[in-house]
């Protein structure tokens, strides 16, 4: 485990150093307060501290105070190293942050004992956050393909929507399924079929900008949110259905979407058609986008929208 001592005495910092390196522990020395807290200020700070009360610069209980005073998923152990040994400065300390605290002189086998309960604490602590991370992917991630789930895709498309609205960089959201997947799992089995939903989404993931958002709705029905469609460098396929549409003098009417075939796919919804699908053409709502409209034979294909 990484330490840092910070202690202003040359020969306590040597005394520190070796005890703590006879045990495994790599180790980081700071002369002063403010080389602690520059220290400890590091993405790659270490995972705990011995500070020294009495140092010069900021004292170690005002590096504990401000250490404690960032947030932090993984807050490191500070031990507050001290000649001070009033029940009010003990107190003090550990009131500004400190874990624990050892007197001066110190007892080498009392250090390895309070820096090891300190190890566990960041042990478990780095096991909490691991089990935590892991609780919250699977909350929004589909267990089979890895592709966000229903839920996340409610939450993301409602902040993309947001965004669009105050920025209109272009959003564009595509919606697809296989077609006859059915008989795929009534002919080959489930084992694959789930193989088949796994590798469309390789496929469709490989097509992707880092933040275009691939959601698997359920089923073998997915969903592609992807913003900043007017940026350069947008893919064409999420940057024509606009043009197209655009363009067309019968775009909202049913008719002329099948000379291009792309048309049997997408369609096109302008700024005043948010919400609702073009005349003609009824779509199965969004999540969270009122009941349940009769799906038409093109959106049970696929769709794509673009808003704005
Ligand atoms: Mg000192």
């Amino acid at each position: 485990m990484r330490i840092l001592i910070a202690d202003d005495d040359l020969t306590s910092r040597l005394v520190l150093t070796g005890v703590l390196k006879k045990s495994g522990h790599d180790v980081v020395t700071a002369v002063d307060g403010d080389e602690a807290w520059e220290a400890m200020r590091q993405p790659d700070a270490p995972a705990l501290a011995i500070l020294d009360w009495m140092m010069p610069g900021l004292a170690g209980v005002e590096v504990c105070r401000r250490i404690r005073g960032r947030p932090s998923d993984q807050p490191p152990y500070l031990i507050l190293l001290t000649s001070r040994g009033e029940k009010a400065d003990i107190v003090a300390g550990l009131e500004a942050g400190a874990d624990d605290y050892l007197a001066k002189p110190f007892d080498s086998g009392e250090l390895r004992a309070r820096v090891d309960v300190g190890r566990r604490v960041v042990e478990l602590q780095a096991r909490l956050l691991e089990a935590r991370d892991e609780l919250a992917h699977e909350a929004t991630h589909d267990h089979l393909t890895g592709a966000l789930n229903r839920r996340a895709f409610a939450d993301i498309l409602a902040r993309a929507i947001s965004a669009e609205r105050r920025h209109h960089d272009g959003l564009a959201l595509g919606i697809c399924d296989i077609d006859t997947f059915k008989a795929v799992n009534d002919t080959h089995g489930h084992q694959v079929g789930d193989e088949v939903l796994v590798a469309l989404v390789g496929l469709i993931t490989a097509t992707l900008r880092g933040h275009d958002v691939l959601s698997r709705l359920g089923g073998d029905e997915f969903v592609v949110i992807a913003g900043h469609t007017r940026e350069r460098g947008c893919p064409e396929a999420l940057r024509a259905p606009a043009r197209r549409g655009r363009r067309s003098p019968d775009r909202n009417d049913g008719r002329g979407r099948d000379r291009h075939p792309e048309h049997r796919r997408q369609h096109v919804a302008r700024g005043r058609d948010r919400g609702r699908p073009p005349r003609g053409r009824r779509c199965r709502p969004l999540p969270g986008q009122g009941r349940r409209a009769e799906p038409g034979p093109t959106c049970r294909r696929a769709e794509a929208e673009l808003i704005g």
